[in-house]
């Protein structure tokens, strides 16, 4: 069709993938026993295993696709600093108390700071050529109460994790991005981005040079608790370990129930667009930031790392839906911030999990003798490396004591829920409703 928004070349696949593609290449037979058994090999188990190794801990990945296959090598990219925490945080946990309250989301926050230096020490120590940048990022404010609600925010996170936080008026917001959609916004400098499918083969490869087992197509089925360990069941035999790290994330099966009770998988999709003049990319987000929006079906995007594309991402659908359903829907979002776009096609569309967790908080502890890092909501590149290399230094070092702010907080479910999200439907179109309202209410 001459008006299709898919360009004739089209892939239902991340255009990450055109540059490091998921793959076996490394991969070993499982052994009979490790030290330690990482299930998930996502940035949150491989830099689990790559801090145990380096640490003289003897580490095993199970990975039950091929390498990369998950959320980390399909994401946007965005390296966020701890912005992104506490949308929905609650208190839970710390009996209700305010100042307790506040203690701990300021811990949090410092935290998430680190997490950020996390990932950059480990690209410039492994030597990872990822598109890394410290870019900062725009988040534009839906509506004039969404850019209050911003402007409140600003000291704290100064404050407490020093973001390099400020306020831009709608009156400057070209000097961010070349559309009035917004209401102005707010700039965090202490954020970057890079290429996801880059970092993350950089980080196998890592964990690969450092000694860690790497066992693709290798699916953990059933774990049974003994005596000094685990014997993990997988579709290549057992394995036993002393200690297992739970690293799924979005992708968490049954092999945990517990766990997958506490976590509501949600897709996220992303386009890319056809390949367009550098100046116009360019021109879009003037100082090359990453982009995000104070919607509750939020937006987020931003230049290709060679500058020739737009990628577009957001919550076209809560849930798993074919890229082809999800694109038109996204290119549309796309054009409403642009309509300068108007005309430009898809080359690329695909989706992944992300997962949240009911009090939208990351979360690593311990749970029947496992150790778990789980619940990215959302924004988990530098978080899940973080609480990777946490979880490892805690293993390593031996201690039950919690190793930051994120370690066995309560990690809440609610009654009768088991995992299956069967009501995100209805939350979309709730949240979608509630945005609408919020505009022309504005
Ligand atoms: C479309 C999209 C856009 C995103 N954009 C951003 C962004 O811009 N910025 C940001 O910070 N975050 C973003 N995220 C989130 C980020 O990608 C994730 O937080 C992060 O990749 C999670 O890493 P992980 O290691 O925890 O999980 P994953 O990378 O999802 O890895 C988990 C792995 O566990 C494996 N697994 C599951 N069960 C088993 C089993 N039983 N046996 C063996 N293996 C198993 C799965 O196959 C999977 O590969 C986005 C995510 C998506 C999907």
């Amino acid at each position: 069709m001459a008006d299709s928004v898919f360009h004739e070349d089209f892939k239902a696949m991340p255009w990450w993938w055109e540059w490091w593609h998921p793959n076996n290449e490394l991969s070993q037979d499982p052994p009979l026993k490790s030290d330690v058994l990482v299930v998930g090999a996502g940035y949150g188990g491989l830099s689990t295993a790559l801090e145990l190794a380096r640490s003289g801990v003897e580490a095993t990945v199970l990975e039950r696709g091929d390498f990369g296959v998950g959320a980390s090598t399909r994401n946007g990219g965005g390296v966020s600093g701890g912005t992104t925490l506490g949308k929905g945080f609650s208190g839970k946990g710390v009996g209700g108390d305010p100042a307790e309250w506040k203690r701990l989301m300021e811990r949090m926050l410092s935290d998430a700071a680190d997490s950020l230096s996390q990932v950059q020490t480990v690209i410039e120590r492994e030597g990872i050529e990822c598109h890394w940048r410290m870019s900062g990022r725009f988040s534009g404010a839906y509506t004039p109460r969404h850019y209050a609600e911003q402007a409140a925010k600003v000291g704290t996170y100064n404050e407490s994790a020093s973001l390099g936080t400020y306020m831009v008026p709608r009156e400057r917001q070209r000097e961010e991005i070349a559309s009035d959609y917004y209401h102005g916004g707010m700039v965090v400098e202490r954020t970057g981005q890079l290429h996801p499918a880059l970092y993350y083969g950089g980080l196998l490869k890592a964990a690969h040079r450092a000694g860690v087992r790497l066992c693709a197509q290798c699916d953990a089925a059933f774990i049974d608790r003994r005596a000094g360990g685990f014997t993990v069941r997988t579709n290549k035999g057992p394995i036993e370990a002393r200690e297992v790290v739970i690293a799924t994330n979005g992708y968490t099966t049954d092999l945990t129930p517990t766990l997958k009770r506490r976590l509501v998988p949600v897709a996220s999709h992303i386009i890319a667009t056809e390949e367009l003049p550098e100046d116009l990319v360019k021109s879009l987000i003037p100082k090359g930031r990453v982009v995000s929006d104070t919607k509750r079906v939020l937006c987020y995007y931003r230049q290709s790392p060679d500058s020739k594309r737009v990628i577009f991402g957001g919550r076209a659908r809560f849930t798993q839906v074919t890229p082809e359903v999800s694109a038109p829907v996204l290119h549309g979002y796309m054009l409403e911030r642009w309509p300068q776009l108007k005309g430009t096609r898809i080359t690329h569309a695909w989706t992944g999990n992300v997962a949240f967790a009911f009090d939208f908080l990351p979360h690593m502890g311990v749970e029947q003798g496992m150790h778990y890092l789980l619940a990215c909501n959302g924004s988990g590149v530098a978080m899940m490396s973080y609480l990777g290399y946490q979880t490892a230094r805690k293993i390593a070092g031996g201690s039950n004591a919690p190793i930051n702010a994120f370690d066995g907080q309560d990690f809440p479910t609610v009654p009768f829920y088991s995992g299956n999200p069967w009501f995100l439907p209805v939350v979309g179109a709730w949240y979608r409703t509630r945005d609408w309202w919020d505009r022309v209410t504005a």
